[in-house]
């Protein structure tokens, strides 16, 4: 291990650190786990992850082929990529993920908290307690439950060498989603105070948290919600005038978990074409 301990800034030391892989061969790359890494940001997140060098464990619920095509392709570059399935609304699944991290990598320098669902488009005198709870439990317990076992393994506090935590939110924070999603738009406004409150709680313990808030992205998330054509119905609302790419939110993702960062924390960028 030539990488040093943290310095308390939350720097990612990506190129200094010495530990083995899950082949048993030396690596230096960090460890970045995705969680909903098999279609849309989070793939994208985890193929730009790749491409700058790190290790990345992609978390799915369902659809394992999609997990596993996305392993493929990062492979193909030469990458490691592991697939753990877990639903991380689920105490459950969050054991099972976490377990995964340490069994085929035995650390952590990074967490995206990306996994996260909409339901159908609904007014709220029309929403049930068990939507309700669905909602919150995908979109913020299994959020704030997952970074809890990030900052246990990355935390100086708890023996770590720091790292980062990007938490997945939405423009819906700030908008609101009258008429369509208002309980999504409520969990993402817990996403982002939740960012706020926890780099502060964790900042001197080299561990940085922040958030990026995407605006109407062009991926399933639209049809899983029945409106498959919401991206392309919704671009003349954007002031770019168009629905922006996975890719694009992932550019921004890693700029916040990189050592370029270092001095970034309880930030929530909008990646959002001006809407
Ligand atoms: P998506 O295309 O529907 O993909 C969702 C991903 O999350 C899939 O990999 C899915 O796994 C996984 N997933 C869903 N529920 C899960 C659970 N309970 N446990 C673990 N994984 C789960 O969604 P997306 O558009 O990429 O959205 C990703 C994030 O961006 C979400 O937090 C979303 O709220 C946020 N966001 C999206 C937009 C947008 O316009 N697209 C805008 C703002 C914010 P399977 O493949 O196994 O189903």
């Amino acid at each position: 291990m030539t990488r040093q301990a943290s310095n308390g800034k939350g720097d990612l030391m990506q190129d200094k650190m010495e530990r083995p892989n899950p082949d048993g061969a030396a690596s230096k790359s960090p460890v970045l786990l995705v969680t909903g890494a098999s279609r849309g940001i989070g793939a994208a997140v985890a193929m730009k992850a790749a491409e700058q060098g790190w290790h990345v464990l992609i978390n799915y619920v369902s659809n394992e082929a999609a997990a596993k095509a996305v392993a493929e392709k990062i492979r193909a570059l030469g990458a490691v990529a592991e697939i753990v399935q877990g639903d991380t609304g689920t105490e459950e699944g969050i054991a099972a993920i976490f377990a995964a991290v340490d069994e085929k990598f035995g650390c952590l320098d990074g967490l995206v908290n990306n996994a996260g669902v909409v339901d159908q488009v609904a007014r709220v005198d029309e929403m049930s307690r068990e939507r309700l709870e669905r909602m919150f439990a995908i979109n913020v317990v299994g959020k704030i439950r997952c970074a809890s076992e990030a900052v246990k393994r990355m935390s100086t506090r708890h023996g770590g060498k720091g790292g980062s935590i990007v938490n997945i939110s939405s423009m819906a924070a700030v908008l609101g989603s009258a008429g369509q999603y208002v309980d999504y738009a409520a969990a993402k406004g817990a996403v982002d105070t939740f960012t706020i409150g926890l780099a502060r709680e964790v900042a001197a313990e080299g561990v940085r948290v922040n958030a990026v808030r995407p605006g109407i992205i062009d991926t399933d998330i639209h049809a899983s919600g029945g409106l498959p054509d919401r991206a392309k119905d919704l671009a003349p609302s954007v002031p770019m005038q168009r629905a922006g790419t996975a890719d694009e939110v992932a550019e921004a993702v890693l700029y916040l978990l990189s050592p370029q960062a270092s001095y970034v924390t309880g930030t929530i960028m909008n990646v959002s074409g001006g809407r």
